[in-house]
């Protein structure tokens, strides 16, 4: 499972989802979330570690404006 924040300009810098998930999201100087997981850096590309998963989820149903985007597979 691969995780990116989809469109940057849909994140409102709230900062939940690093609250519930800070191995897998960070915020820039902005307050604007990017998957920093295993140095994936927003490109979607690294699989989620299993046991992140509910972090993972948690973080997903945390973020008000549902801008992380999931998929089984990378997103490039
Ligand atoms: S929870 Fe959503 S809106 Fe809030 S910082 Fe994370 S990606 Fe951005």
């Amino acid at each position: 499972m691969s995780v990116c924040i989809r469109h940057e300009e849909e994140c409102i810098a709230c900062g939940a989802c690093n609250s519930a998930a800070p191995d897998i999201f960070d915020l820039d100087d902005e307050g604007i979330a990017a998957v920093i997981f295993a140095g994936d850096n927003n490109r979607g590309i690294t699989a989620i570690a299993e046991e992140l998963q509910k972090e993972l989820q948690d973080a997903i149903a945390s973020c008000p404006t549902q801008c992380i985007q999931l998929a089984d597979a990378p997103f490039a």
